[in-house]
């Protein structure tokens, strides 16, 4: 039995909010260095830059990506961190050199911060390497005793860190999100299927305004925007302890993947056990 059964939804909707033309949903081929021939069960990120190739939607042409799938963040190499949190999606594209496409480069990344000993994996939804991923990830728990984290792009990453930089817990986070956003889709339907990260499109503007807020990424006319939701700290520690019951039922897996399906369970759960308290 795979330690990970049950944890990702097989079909779950990927929740990228980029654009059609950028979000190519062919798996992007890694060049044939001699690194993968070696490879047996598993990919295991290694510290060096790669390269990856795609067709180009648009006019064919083959546009070259390179990047790294593997971070380590100590105290003496900060920058590492700051260079994703900036970055962040933009160090994921390369433009196409005939027509100029913005194109999306998705793969496997680990990131490990030695001081917030975090150990988080993006494993893309649909990436050929998902199913060894969940089969024999275990071997990517390099650093035990670390918090380890599954997500799915790297929007999602770049939350994960700000969360855990904040010193925040993400449960709680995650379920901040979907009822502020159920608050903002009772005003605003068009806010719908928005994505939801905590302090995206972070700016010095923002953090003058809002001590902590979480910021519901969307796209419109091919562009990536996000409107801005205050999180005060009382109601995040209300839902922290309000949520105490359903959160120590829930048993964290080894890289868990604490997103929106993962609030909405924890939401069910704490309804269940609300109502079997009231008929006692
Ligand atoms: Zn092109």
């Amino acid at each position: 039995m795979s330690l990970f059964d049950g944890f990702r939804k097989k079909n779950k909707e990927h929740s990228s909010i980029m654009s059609k033309e950028q979000l190519i949903e062919t798996p992007v081929s890694l060049d044939n260095s001699p690194n993968d021939e070696q490879l047996n069960d598993i990919f295991i990120p290694q510290n060096e830059e790669k390269t990856f190739k795609q067709t180009c939607p648009k006019c064919g042409a083959t546009i070259v990506h390179t990047g790294r799938q593997f971070y380590e963040v100590s105290k003496s190499n900060q920058h590492i961190k700051e260079k994703l949190l900036s970055e962040g999606h933009d160090l994921f594209t390369s433009q196409c050199p005939k027509c100029g496409l913005v194109a999306s480069f998705s793969y496997p990344v680990q990131y490990i911060d030695l001081e917030k000993e975090l150990n988080i994996y993006l494993m893309p939804v649909g990436h050929p390497d998902e199913k060894n991923f969940f089969d024999n990830g275990a071997i990517l728990d390099s650093h035990p005793g670390f918090t380890t984290r599954l997500v799915a792009d790297v929007d999602a990453l770049v939350d994960k860190i700000r969360v855990f930089e904040e010193g925040l817990d993400d449960r709680v986070v995650e379920v901040c999100k979907v009822l502020k956003w159920g608050d903002l889709c009772e005003t605003k339907p068009e806010y719908a299927n928005a994505n939801c990260y905590y302090q995206w499109f972070l700016s010095p503007e923002n953090h003058k305004e809002y001590d902590n807020f979480i910021a519901y990424g969307y796209e419109m006319n091919g562009k990536r925007d996000s409107i801005i939701i205050e999180l005060p700290s009382d109601f995040y520690e209300g839902i922290k302890q309000f949520f105490k019951p359903a959160f120590l039922q829930m048993q964290m897996g080894l890289f868990e993947e604490v997103d929106k399906s993962w609030a909405y369970e924890a939401i069910d759960l704490i309804k269940q056990l609300n109502n079997s308290n009231a008929n006692k």
